[in-house]
This record gives structure tokens, sequence and C-alpha cells, in this order.
């Protein structure tokens, strides 16, 4: 069983764009508006996602992905709450007609209603209605809803405390995953993403976070960011800070996936992170798209690395799918 922990629908049909769109314009009008939500078919959700995600799954031999909407698509900076509040149920809405249609395929993951000043506890009747009614596993929490600027409080603080709280009694972890850029100096997946990953992390390190949540849990995507390379770093400051060790800081609490596009990174990643901590993921279809023409291979065909890499079966086996039978715990009986 090989469980891709990190999938955006990334290829929806045309029409949640153009609704999309019509928010957006309306917004940089200055008059934020509601919509009719978008009408799409059964057949186009097939056909949007037959020739992409379902065909990676088919050629790559995966077997469930755990699937959200598009990441860089929350725009959480944009508009109001009544904006991402629109957007955030009209794209979980179409997750959960995806997973119905393949339900061996898809797990469904939602975009939660984040918006900049606005507190987080707001989120939680759509993360409610996503896991109790839609049947969904988690959410991605976006750090910063500012897209680049930061404005709001960091991951530590009270501010969060409530959307917490609900993420633990629900049993579903989030996955830290920030949206678009619109501070020109950070490129969006290249410098926003990585840069998203490894604040996250150094904000748990600093933090009483799981002393007041010791079953809350995250995934940091993309391999954790900058932090498994710099690891050493993070455990002498740590060490400086009198905290405890890494491991008991936040092993039982923060996870990595292996969104990490080269044997070297992947191999970094296995090295340095105990393999219970490791989820298998690719994030497709995403961010990077081309054949590396060193490998003749796509880069974010990480199954390649994974098994390319030293590991003993036991520890394989968890990286595809025991970790994140643990770390999801709805996994198991979703609906
Ligand atoms: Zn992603």
């Amino acid at each position: 069983m090989i469980i891709d922990c990190h999938g955006h629908y990334t290829t929806a049909p045309e029409a949640l764009n153009e609704y999309r769109r019509l928010q957006v314009s309306a917004c940089e009008c200055g008059k934020c508006e509601i919509f009719p939500r978008p009408v799409i078919s059964d057949d186009q959700i097939r056909e949007s996602l037959e020739t992409k995600q379902l065909r990676i799954q088919r050629e790559r031999g995966t077997d469930l992905t755990i699937f959200s909407p598009r990441a860089v698509g929350m725009g959480h900076h944009i508009g109001d709450e009544r904006t991402s509040s629109e957007w955030a149920i009209v794209c979980n809405d179409l997750i959960h007609r995806a997973c119905q249609l393949y339900p061996e395929n898809f797990a469904g993951v939602c975009q939660l209603p984040q918006s900049p000043g606005v507190e987080p506890a707001r989120c939680i009747p759509e993360l409610e209605r996503c896991v109790k009614e839609l049947g969904f596993i988690g959410c991605n929490l976006n750090p910063d809803p500012t897209g680049g600027y930061w404005k709001d409080p960091p991951l530590h603080d009270k501010w969060w405390y409530p959307l917490y709280e609900k993420m633990v009694e629900l049993d579903v972890p989030a996955m830290i995953h920030v949206s678009g850029s619109c501070n020109p100096h950070f490129h969006a997946t290249g410098a926003h993403y990585i840069n998203g990953d490894t604040t996250a992390f150094m904000q748990f390190l600093t933090s009483s976070l799981f002393k007041d949540f010791p079953t809350l849990k995250f995934i940091i995507p993309h391999g954790g960011g900058a932090v498994p390379y710099h690891w050493g770093r993070y455990r002498g400051l740590a060490q400086d800070m009198g905290l405890p060790p890494l491991k008991e800081l936040l092993l039982q609490n923060v996870f990595f996936d292996t969104c990490v596009y080269h044997q070297p990174g992947i191999d970094l990643l296995l090295k340095v992170i105990p393999p219970e901590n490791i989820l298998f993921a690719s994030e497709t279809v995403g961010a990077v798209r081309g054949v590396d023409p060193e490998t003749g291979h796509h880069f974010d065909d990480t199954r390649r690395y994974i098994d390319a890499a030293v590991l003993g079966e036991a520890d394989r086996a968890s990286i595809y799918s025991g970790n994140a039978y643990r770390v999801y715990g709805r996994l198991k009986n979703r609906a």
C-alpha cells in the first residue's frame, strides 16, 4: 500500500477558475461579492482526473492520494472573511465530489477559510463540516494568511488555540501550507513555500505548544523546508535555549513529507529524520512538472527516490503507508 499524503486538485475544471476570477476581480474593485457557485458535472471531474492524477497514480504504482484544493489558489490574502469562506466551501465541496467518485483513490483534506486579521477560531465550522459531513481526514493550515508579509500571530500564539483544540477533538492533523505570495521578494513555490515550512518548524521549536496539546499533529511538507539540512543548527539552538532534545520536544507531533525532488535530498532527509516521522508524498500534479534531464524521470516522481534509498523494508513500509495511518487518525475508518 502506497499512500501519497500530499496531492492538490490543480487540474480542476475551468468553471472553478472562472468563479474565482469573478470573486477576485470584484474584491480588487473594492466590492467583494458573493457569486453563484460554479456548476461542474461529474464527467468534468472525471475528465480532469483521469488523464492527470489518476494516470500518475497508475503509472507510478501508488494507491491513495490525500487530496486537497490547489494550495497556491487558496489566496487567503484576497478579499475578506466572506470571500475566503465561500471559496473554501466551493473548493472543499469539489474535493468531496472527487473523493466520492474515486473513494479508492482519494481521501479529502480541506482548505480553511482563513483571512488576514481574522481569528482562526472562525475556521472551525468549515473544519467540522468537512470532517463530520464530508468525511475529510485533515486540513491545510496556512501559517501566513497575509501571503508573504507574516502580519498575523505566530503558530504558537493563543490566537490559534481554539482551532488546535478542535483539531485534537476531531483527531485530524494539519499540513502546514502557505498559499500564493503577494510579496515580490518571495517566489511562491520556490521561496515562500520553503520559508513557510522552515518558519513553522522554528515557531514550534520555540514554543510550549505540544505541552499544551500533546496529541496535536502537523505535517511539514516539501521535506520540511530547510529543516533536515540544518538539523544540527536546530539541535544546537534548542540546546542553547535549555530545551530538551528535538526528538523529545517535537517529534511526537511534527512529521515531514517526501516532496524533495532529487535523490541526494531524499537520502539526507532519510538519514537525518527518524523513519517514523516521514510520510511519502509527491505533490502531484504540482509545483514542478518537468523531467529531470539528469535522470530522464519527472522531478516529482518521488517513489523512485524512496525505492532507491538504502532503507530497511519495515521502515520503507512505514514511510509508504504506516505513518500516514498513524498521523491521519481518521484514515482507516473514513466514510
Ligand atoms: Zn502542496
